[in-house]
């Protein structure tokens, strides 16, 4: 098929401003064949964007974006035409979110007892139908003006050593990738430009079925495509990317790939998966 793919989108599921509706939407003013609905633990956004798809035209890609850690270094895992509706998989997804919810209300303990004035309600109030965390927080502390900029909220008190910092369910890549492959799913490394590893250990992650590579993302410059894409090259990896739209500041289809060379494969791949390969 032609046109254009954007593989990694994110809903109001998780912390989009964008309903699923929404992200179709956009995904049709900007032409695209098909959309990535790519939550961080969440299958909410993919059940109801398949819902639409006729509606729009555009096609849904299943996905979702999990949160791993190596050697704490925050490396995230997108599963691709993965079994999203399996119990198993969705009662995992549950205790993510209800670890989240936890981690959530402690760091807002920590901060009342740094002498800010914010409830957890108040916090909820900012997530919508979303997946409560940090970036909630800090637009919280934002709108109170207890902060100059959003990203002070991090650097002060959210971030992995700042006295408001609370860790978080830990899972390996090689478990997200381990997860993925279980609901028959096609596992891809997402934006690697904020996880550098070393050879050694990317090749860990491959011989544990890693089957593709996110070159193209909003964050990733000429020299990280071409980097990336060497990397595709080398062990013969799927080629996936996406502008990993939370809103209008990524906006849906400002990153983009070739549906025939990245969703056709991912296709391909999943019915090598369920029915072998001849
Ligand atoms: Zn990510
Ligand atoms: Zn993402």
């Amino acid at each position: 098929m032609e046109g254009y793919a954007d593989l990694h989108v994110h809903t109001n599921f998780s912390d989009s401003v964008y309903s699923p509706e929404e992200v179709l939407i956009h995904a049709k003013e900007a032409g695209l064949a098909a959309v990535g609905i790519c939550d961080h633990d969440s299958i909410g956004g993919v059940q109801e964007a398949l819902e639409l798809e006729d509606k729009y035209g555009v096609e849904v890609v299943p996905g979702i974006e999990l949160s791993t850690e190596l050697k704490n270094m925050e490396v995230h895992m997108l599963g691709y035409f993965y079994d999203w509706k399996d119990k198993h998989f969705q009662a995992l997804l549950k205790t993510i979110q209800e670890v989240r919810v936890w981690r959530a209300e402690l760091m807002v303990v920590k901060l009342q007892n740094l002498g800010f004035n914010i409830s957890f309600e108040e916090v909820i109030n900012e997530t919508g139908s979303g997946a409560v965390g940090r970036p909630h927080i800090a637009r919280l502390m934002l709108k109170k003006r207890y902060i100059k900029d959003y990203q002070e909220a991090f650097d002060k008190y959210l971030k992995f050593g700042m006295p408001a910092y609370v860790g978080k369910y830990e899972m390996h890549p090689k478990d997200a990738i381990a997860q993925i492959t279980k609901l028959k799913g096609i596992p891809v490394v997402a934006h690697m430009k904020y996880s550098e590893m070393s050879q050694a250990e990317f090749e860990e992650l491959l011989n544990a079925g890693l089957k593709g590579i996110e070159v193209y993302h909003t964050m990733h410059g000429p020299e990280e495509n071409k980097k990336y894409m060497d990397v595709a090259n080398k062990y013969g990896l799927i080629v996936t990317g996406g502008s990993d739209s939370h809103g209008p500041d990524e906006q849906v289809g400002s990153v983009k790939v070739q549906y025939s060379v990245s969703v056709e494969r991912l296709k391909a791949e999943r019915k090598s998966i369920l029915f072998g390969s001849r």
